[in-house]
């Protein structure tokens, strides 16, 4: 088991909807943790997201979706921490959750290049880097073009290797392995009656066909 015999101690976060997860979210969660060589991933469902729509599965739903997915996978954890909680799911509210728990251990919260693109947008956006490291992960094929503030920002707290037993700061690129799997494109074919198999575990596919999820507008359970 990678978790006993991993003696870092630095852990990885991923928020989402997860509505419902698939393997782009758990591949780049797999490869962030190898080649930082963390501890382990969060994976983190979030209950009202800020920046969008209601989710189409209910928290309880999605939760049991992540828990399937990682079932047999020791390197990523569900934390449901954000489904607990009253009103919006704030990344940062978030972090600081995590940093009472964890007080001294390296975190490192991983964001796709959009939503690093957007980060200013985001409620206390400056806090977050004193709570975590940020992970930006790219495509491999992709290159990271920033506005000229952000891109300042970037450069002033870009990582080196040493950085890595530092608990927050700084900002680290990453390349993973591509996979254009989205989860809209999943709920689309779902509700069209489609199969999605290979895009998603086995055995979220059969909770959602045992559950009706995204049958229409209206599935919860
Ligand atoms: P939707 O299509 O409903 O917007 P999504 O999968 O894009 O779903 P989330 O479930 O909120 O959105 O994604 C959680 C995190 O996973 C985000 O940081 C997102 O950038 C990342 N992510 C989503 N799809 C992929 C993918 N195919 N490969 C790598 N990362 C992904």
């Amino acid at each position: 088991m990678v978790k006993s015999e991993n003696k870092s101690d630095a852990i990885g976060i991923l928020g989402g909807t997860f509505d419902p997860v698939h393997f782009g979210h758990l591949r780049s969660a797999l490869e962030v943790c190898q080649q930082l060589e963390l501890n382990h991933v969060r994976l983190i469902p979030c209950a009202i997201p800020p920046h969008r729509q209601d989710t189409m599965a209910s928290a309880d739903a999605r939760r049991l979706m992540l828990e399937l997915a990682v079932k047999y996978v020791p390197q990523l954890l569900v934390d449901d921490r954000e489904l607990h909680r009253e009103g919006p799911s704030y990344t940062v509210d978030t972090l600081l959750s995590l940093r009472e728990e964890f007080v001294d251990n390296p975190l490192f919260l991983i964001l796709g290049t959009d939503a690093f693109r957007g980060i200013k947008s985001w409620s206390r956006w400056q806090q977050i880097l004193q709570l975590a490291h940020i992970v930006v992960v790219q495509r491999p094929d992709e290159t990271l073009d920033l506005q000229e503030d952000l891109q300042h920002w970037y450069q002033q707290h870009l990582a080196k290797t040493e950085d890595r037993l530092l608990s927050s700061g700084m900002i680290w690129p990453l390349k993973v392995t591509p996979l254009a799997i989205s989860a809209t494109q999943i709920r689309e074919d779902l509700m069209a009656g489609k199969p999605v198999n290979f895009l998603l575990p086995e055995s979220v596919i059969t909770v959602i066909e045992q559950l009706g999820l995204y049958r229409s507008k209206a599935s919860e359970i």
